[in-house]
């Protein structure tokens, strides 16, 4: 799958964490805020499990001499929890102690892991404050756990959701996800806690942006989320406009199955990849020798 690398590196701030803090260095010069994943998810051994918490805790001390506030999104599959609750609660209150101002917020996978997440952060929350969570506009419970983190003030990044899940939980159709993101967003930013819009889509980005003027919503209040390397346009844009805009930035070996969803959700990204096989196979390319 070394192939798919040069289809990766868009959208991965590199292989290694030396590599990864220059280029996170270089976007909280430039005005925007991170989120910083340690690539990784379904370790099915405790040392995986460990060494995954470790890389956070040397990123914490690494990103410490920025002086800038960091939220570090992690995966419970990456922490353990397919292996047991109890390992990865332990990994992640480890984390937790670690960040002190620094927030820790656990990425929404798969929705067999829908539950056991919220679980855990809601169950942490209650007495460490800085953790956050991640709800999916295309789950059609959301509009319940929206209820569920507003009434306990927890922050909370909504996206569509990046999964494939079936139509008895999942609303499949664009307008659909569209009109629950929506709906959950405005409540978010009306009752929530710090949210975090997570979305390229241009569409919703307008109707919130107005929603937000309309109600007056500080601009403190909340922020703009979008992906490393995805519509760096947006990301300029939301940043003139004086709103908050923080970057999800990956970085790690494990780079496979995020490049896999992000290669999914275009099909255009499809085409991309395709032809740059065929240049290699054939020899095409710009620099190539005839
Ligand atoms: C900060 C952030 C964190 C996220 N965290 C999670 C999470 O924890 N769990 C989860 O399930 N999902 C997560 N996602 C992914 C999300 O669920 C969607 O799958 C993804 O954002 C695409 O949806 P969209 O809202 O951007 O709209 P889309 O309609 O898919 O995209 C809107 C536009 O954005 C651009 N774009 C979007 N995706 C790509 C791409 N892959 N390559 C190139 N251009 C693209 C295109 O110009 C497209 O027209 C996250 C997304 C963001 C932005």
């Amino acid at each position: 799958m070394r192939i798919l690398y040069p289809f990766a590196k868009r959208f991965i701030a590199g292989e290694d964490r030396q590599t990864a803090l220059k280029n996170i260095k270089s976007l909280y010069e430039q005005g925007f805020l991170c989120t910083v994943d340690v690539l990784g998810e379904s370790v099915h051994t405790e040392d995986q499990a460990v060494a995954a918490k470790n890389e956070y805790l040397n990123l914490l001390k690494d990103i410490e001499t920025f002086h800038r506030p960091v939220d570090l999104s992690a995966k419970v599959s990456a922490l353990g929890m397919d292996i047991s609750y109890d390992l990865c609660k332990k990994n992640v209150e480890e984390l937790i102690d670690a960040v002190r101002h620094h927030t820790v917020r656990f990425d929404m996978e798969g929705s067999d892991l829908t539950e056991r997440t919220l679980k855990l952060g809601l169950e942490l929350q209650k007495n460490h404050r800085n953790l956050g969570v991640v709800l999916q506009a295309y789950l059609r419970r959301t509009g319940e756990d929206v209820q569920s983190v507003i009434n306990q003030g927890v922050s909370t990044r909504l996206c569509k959701g990046a999964y494939k899940e079936p139509e008895t939980i999942a609303y499949q159709s664009m307008d659909q996800i569209r009109e629950n993101f929506l709906k959950q967003a405005f409540r978010l930013l009306k009752e929530g806690h710090l949210p975090a819009i997570a979305t390229h889509d241009e569409i919703l980005i307008e109707q919130i942006s107005r929603f937000i003027e309309k109600e007056n919503i500080s601009h403190d209040s909340f922020y703009f989320e979008l992906l490393y390397g995805v519509r760096r346009d947006i990301q300029q844009a939301l940043l003139g406009k004086g709103y908050q805009v923080r970057i999800y930035v990956p970085y790690g070996k494990a780079w496979l199955p995020y490049t896999l969803r992000r290669l999914a959700e275009r099909k255009e990204n499809i085409l991309f990849v395709l032809k740059s096989l065929v240049r290699e196979t054939f020899g095409l390319g710009k620099f190539s020798k005839s």
